[in-house]
């Protein structure tokens, strides 16, 4: 029995996963991030987290696992193995490859090879290959939540750009007199049309500061004026940001994902007619629904394990 351990760290939870060389979930965990602790604790805990999976595999299957994902947010280095920065867990620098790689390898001197890479870039890769693309040749894949990302898609992999920050589409600027982003510039993507921006407008809409972009959505479903104004205002957002990426990438399928993407067509069937009025020259993408829900990093991770294996010259 084959199997790869897959971890896919986020600010909350740490998602993990056993999985066949053929993409099949044989086993799932979840433990909490606890980033509160410190960067160095998080740290301890993947590796603690990690190295649990290796006994699970051990145990189920008799063998150790043939290779190991671990995926992360912010800013990674997947050449160099280390992940360079992630704001919401406080890490710089952290050469987590080689941790893992120290942690993960049999004692008898063999070395387990470990794969490091970007958790949304990992999604996505999931999502074209085995998920809502289905091997699709070119995809942009968006992650709707807190903030947006993006993976682009190329014959099987994830474009990750120069220095592994391809992908940003969260960040173009789409109402240059919009809220402050983060990023430091003012009305970029996803202080619009992120789930958080929805949240926030529509809290404010509605007076209840409670209320979220879920709220939003059924109260869309509903016919209420004022969440179909706030609604609208993250669709044609969305729809400029997009229409910038299909007019450089010309993807052929765009996969929406994310918290907010779990209103469905209440989402998908504006996006659609907002993207088809603002496209002149340009191939109109089929723009559909992520299909794998919250395991699609952990896949993606699994894969890149793969994909790592199958790169490796047997010794
Ligand atoms: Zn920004």
């Amino acid at each position: 029995m084959k199997y790869a351990i897959a971890l896919d760290v986020g600010g909350t939870s740490m998602k993990a996963a056993l999985v066949g060389t053929d993409g099949t979930v044989l086993h799932r965990s979840e433990r909490p991030t606890r980033r509160e602790r410190g960067p160095e604790a998080v740290v301890g805990s993947i590796l603690d987290f990690a190295a649990d999976l290796g006994e699970e595999g051990l145990g189920r299957y008799g063998v150790p696992a043939a290779s190991a994902g671990v995926v992360v947010p912010g800013v990674v280095d997947a050449g160099g193995g280390t992940a360079v920065y992630a704001a919401n867990l406080g890490w710089r620098d952290v050469p987590l490859r080689a941790l893992l790689a120290a942690r993960l390898s049999p004692s008898d001197g063999s070395r387990l090879p470990v794969a490091l890479g970007h958790d949304v870039h990992a999604g996505g890769l999931a999502e074209s290959r085995i998920g809502a693309g289905g091997g699709v040749d070119r995809s942009l894949f968006l992650a709707l939540g807190t903030g947006i990302a993006g993976a682009i898609g190329i014959d099987g992999r994830t474009e990750v750009g120069a220095h592994g920050a391809a992908g940003e589409i969260g960040h173009i600027v789409v109402r240059p007199d919009g809220p402050r982003c983060g990023c430091g510039r003012d009305g970029c993507l996803e202080t619009v049309a992120s789930a958080s921006a929805v949240s926030r407008a529509w809290a404010a809409a509605c007076g209840d500061p409670e209320a979220d972009a879920a709220d939003c959505a059924r109260a869309v479903e509903s016919g209420d004026a004022r969440a179909l104004a706030v609604w609208q205002q993250a669709v044609d957002a969305l729809a400029d940001g997009l229409v910038t990426a299909v007019t450089l990438l010309d993807p052929r399928v765009v996969i929406i994902g994310g918290g907010l993407a779990k209103a469905g067509d209440t989402l998908l069937a504006p996006l659609r007619s907002a993207v088809l009025r603002r496209i002149t020259f340009q191939r109109t993408p089929h723009i559909v629904p992520a299909a794998l829900g919250d395991i699609a990093g952990c896949l993606g991770a699994a894969l890149l394990a793969w994909d790592l294996l199958a790169t490796e010259v047997p010794n």
